[in-house]
């Protein structure tokens, strides 16, 4: 089976793991830091705190910034739920605006003017354009989910520096830009956040050292959300091959749309406008009958994926507020969205594998 994104581990990333394990330290320690540190110079902003996960991480970058019950927290429809789940874990409510078409981000004309929060998700590794996003609106708190997009670049730097945010989340899991096994990162540039992100993901401890070594307190609920040195050191070890990384999809992105520019029966994803560097976390393309593409595809060995069922369409989502006009964009792009295989390390061949049943699937398959 070709998945549709994998992780890519060389000696290295073993060897810098088995390192930790002969040490002294398992959890969170000396390689956390080691890492934190590497990231938040690789993005440009002065604090970066890890977290056990993205999901994790957007939890605490929620609570660190205050939102909650009251508040209505804007994201795209066309994410994972975590983004949406920030909203809810801190009380707070999940709204939704359309996507753009020429982007597949969240829309900013349609961004009401005054909001809580927001959370934009650089789909697909698209970065959004974050300036912009000031032009539109002026939400009182911007939590950047970033997930797919460590190592995009924006011109105003790497996504993440926070120039235009308060904060920017990470995920390392092995099919994101870079793994950690599992794992999720915090970057900011405001040092009272990085110190309510760091109480909160060790169970809200603030140690008190004027009453002895041993004693802190504990005066907020905070969760158990730290990262592991032995996941930190393969997360800093990948970090070093990012740019690669980048690179090679970028490589297979752009195979995929010279192999697909004279099908009809494909629309590749939107491409990166000047200035900006696309992360292809995915390659999404839009079909006809999507179903049967899939299933083609399946059978053939090539297991596509659909990213995603848009955050309204789960029964959960009842909570969801969605201002006029509605989503129907998100909804008619959905009908036809399926994600071809895109990870560092992909062979020619596997490419080339892909390409052909894809052809195979819209040009030969009966429409229904
Ligand atoms: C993967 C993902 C997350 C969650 O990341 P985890 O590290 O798995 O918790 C959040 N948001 C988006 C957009 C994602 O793709």
């Amino acid at each position: 089976m070709i998945p549709y994104g994998r992780q890519a581990i060389c000696d290295d990333d073993i060897e810098a793991v088995v390192e930790v394990l002969r040490g002294d330290w398992l959890t969170q320690g000396p390689s956390v830091e080691r890492f934190e540190e590497s990231v938040a110079e690789y993005v440009g902003t002065q604090f970066a705190i890890a977290f056990s996960s993205c999901t994790a991480a957007l939890h605490g970058a929620s609570w660190a910034s205050g939102l909650g019950p009251g508040d209505t927290v804007f994201t795209s429809p066309l994410t994972f739920m975590a983004s949406a789940n920030a909203a809810r874990y801190v009380g707070a409510r999940p709204a939704l605006v359309d996507i753009s078409e020429s982007t597949l981000n969240l829309d900013l004309a349609s961004l009401p003017k005054e909001i809580d929060g927001l959370i934009p998700v650089h789909y697909a590794g698209l970065p959004v354009d974050m300036k912009a996003v000031a032009a539109h609106s002026t939400p009182r708190v911007i939590i950047e989910d970033a997930a797919h997009a460590l190592g995009a670049q924006t011109p105003s730097g790497p996504v993440g520096n926070c120039h235009h945010s308060d904060m920017t989340c990470f995920s390392f899991h092995p099919v994101k830009p870079i793994t950690a096994g599992e794992g999720g990162m915090v970057t900011t540039n405001n040092k009272h956040l990085a110190d309510r992100l760091r109480i909160f993901r060790s169970h809200g401890i603030v140690r008190r050292p004027e009453r002895g070594s041993w004693y802190y307190e504990i005066s907020e609920l905070g969760y158990h959300y730290r990262m592991t040195d032995i996941q930190a050191a393969l997360g800093n070890s990948q970090l070093r091959r990012l740019d690669n990384f980048i690179t090679e999809r970028n490589e297979i992105a752009a195979r995929y749309r010279e192999a697909f520019k004279n099908i009809d029966e494909i629309l590749p994803p939107p491409e990166a406008p000047s200035g900006f560097l696309h992360g292809y976390h995915l390659f999404p393309i839009r079909v006809q009958s999507r179903r049967r593409v899939i299933d083609f595809l399946q059978a053939s060995g090539i297991r596509a994926q659909v990213h995603y069922v848009p955050i309204h369409h789960h029964p959960i989502s009842s909570d969801v507020s969605i201002p006029k006009p509605g989503l129907p964009i998100v909804d008619s792009v959905y009908e036809g969205l399926l994600s071809l295989p895109i990870f560092p390390g992909m062979s020619l061949k596997q490419q080339e594998f892909v390409i052909s049943k894809v052809e195979e699937a819209v040009l030969q398959l009966p429409r229904v």
